[in-house]
């Protein structure tokens, strides 16, 4: 095993992660806007911005075709030949600033599954996670810089919101997973990005203007976007009901993910406690009317969570919320964080769980464990590269793979922090059969999960 360092830091300098104590990075400083990108325009505002600087409209598709067709990095302005050098400088500075910097990048399950925590202009710490799939590849990304939502389970709710992301960070994200994928720095080979997930740090909903965005970015043809597969695109959300009943009005045929975690308000107003707010029954009405407006088969978030949330009764009231319903259950085994004493249920609790629901007609898969050793894993990513990699002692497989741009305030700690919670599933395995399932997602076409947090 090759016991990985780890960087850990705050505004005021480095912070030790072998306490055993979570170690927050949301910085305190004060938020600044990101710089305009050409994905936070839309393909006439690109224009503009090229007009403004004296050269032709047609000058703004060149750079959003290098970024959105090409792939290609801020930095690789050798690449873009076809723009006049003199013009280069300017538009490049004006459309395609660097906005997201990698701190430090992990790798885990043989090399399919590879985690970065970026670094903003401003020093806001995100992560997003790639994982490579026999038949897909996904990549779930960040919605904000940590995440104000408090859901007591989850890495990212402990640290505290830093702030939203702009659209741009977040497709960067997403064209940086595309990007990797295509030049093979990813194992299994040539790979081409087919899913997206908002399922890493922050609540999606609660950025909706950006996110919204940047959904649209992602599946608009080139050169206004990307031009992924809406279908390929999940959103999470824990349930912020108007929110949900506006995204239903967008005419965007992407998944819904409702973060649900317990079927009865009591518990969910302590697993989730936007819950007080927006009640289980409110929750799930919005998300019916999402699944009638769209045709799109709403994803049941569900981490079980060893006596807590995993009885059989539970499950079988899950099922009447749920019977003749256009849902999907993903169940996740609670990935472990730092400081809680929840652990993943009992791969017995898991099966009893599972076969009940399935009893009752309800379709339910269970959602792999993928990224768990480098702290990817659902409910784990927390921008804390010092207190999640020191937790990687125990994983054998986990390794730093690059860490380019290393942050320099930042010094190496070695905390080995145990995990002393979480009872690991066989990654990938079905807990009633053994046989390998379909990750989390089977119904989205993602991994789901995959990544952050459980939701
Ligand atoms: S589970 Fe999601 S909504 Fe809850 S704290 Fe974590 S990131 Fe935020």
């Amino acid at each position: 095993m090759t016991p990985m360092t780890a960087e850990s830091e705050s505004p005021d300098g480095p912070v030790s992660a072998g306490t055993g104590r979570q170690v927050r990075l949301s910085l305190t400083r004060r938020p600044a806007r990101p710089a305009r990108h050409l994905a936070d325009l839309s393909r006439d505002e690109r224009r503009e911005v090229a007009v403004s600087l004296g050269q032709p409209a047609f000058r703004a598709d060149q750079v959003s075709r290098h970024y959105f067709v090409r792939l290609v990095d801020a930095d690789e302005t050798d690449a873009m030949t076809d723009l006049p050098e003199d013009a280069r400088g300017p538009l490049l500075e004006a459309l395609l600033p660097r906005l997201l910097v990698p701190a430090r990048t992990l790798s885990c399950d043989d090399g399919l599954t590879r985690k970065t925590a970026w670094r903003t202009a401003d020093g806001a710490l995100l992560e997003s996670v790639i994982m490579r799939y026999p038949d897909r590849a996904t990549v779930c990304v960040s919605s904000q810089a940590g995440c104000g939502m408090g859901c007591p389970f989850c890495a990212t709710g402990q640290g505290g919101l830093t702030r939203n992301l702009s659209t741009a960070e977040i497709v960067e994200q997403v064209v940086h997973a595309a990007r990797v994928l295509r030049r093979q720095e990813l194992a299994g080979g040539a790979g081409r990005l087919s899913n997206v997930v908002f399922m890493g740090m922050g609540e999606p909903l609660a950025n909706y203007t950006a996110v919204t965005a940047a959904v649209r970015r992602l599946i608009s043809p080139p050169p206004e976007g990307l031009g992924l597969s809406a279908r390929g695109l999940t959103v999470s959300t824990v349930g912020l009901v108007p929110a949900m009943r506006r995204l239903a009005g967008e005419g965007l045929p992407v998944t819904l993910a409702v973060s649900l975690h317990a079927p009865d308000d009591e518990l969910r107003d302590e697993l989730v406690p936007v819950n007080t707010r927006w009640p289980v029954a409110e929750v799930l009405a919005a998300a019916w009317e999402y699944a009638e407006v769209t045709g799109r088969r709403v994803s049941i978030e569900y981490a079980l969570i060893d006596g807590v949330n995993d009885d059989v009764a539970r499950a079988d009231a899950l099922a009447t919320l749920l019977t003749g319903r256009l849902a999907h259950v993903n169940l996740i085994p609670l990935n472990p964080t730092e400081g809680s004493s929840w652990q993943a249920s009992a791969p017995a609790g898991q099966r009893a769980f599972v076969r009940r629901l399935r009893e009752r007609g309800i379709a339910t898969t269970v959602r792999d464990t993928r990224g768990r050793e480098i702290a990817a894993a659902c409910g784990q990513l927390a921008a804390e590269p010092a207190g999640r990699a020191g937790r990687a002692g125990r994983a054998e497989s986990a390794r730093p793979v690059e860490s380019a741009e290393p942050v320099t305030s930042a010094e190496p700690v070695t905390s080995g922090v145990p995990v002393t919670s979480g009872k690991p599933v066989s990654s990938g395995e079905s807990v009633e059969s053994g046989k390998p399932v379909e990750a989390a997602g089977a119904v989205s076409g993602s991994p789901v999960h995959g990544s952050r947090v459980l939701r």
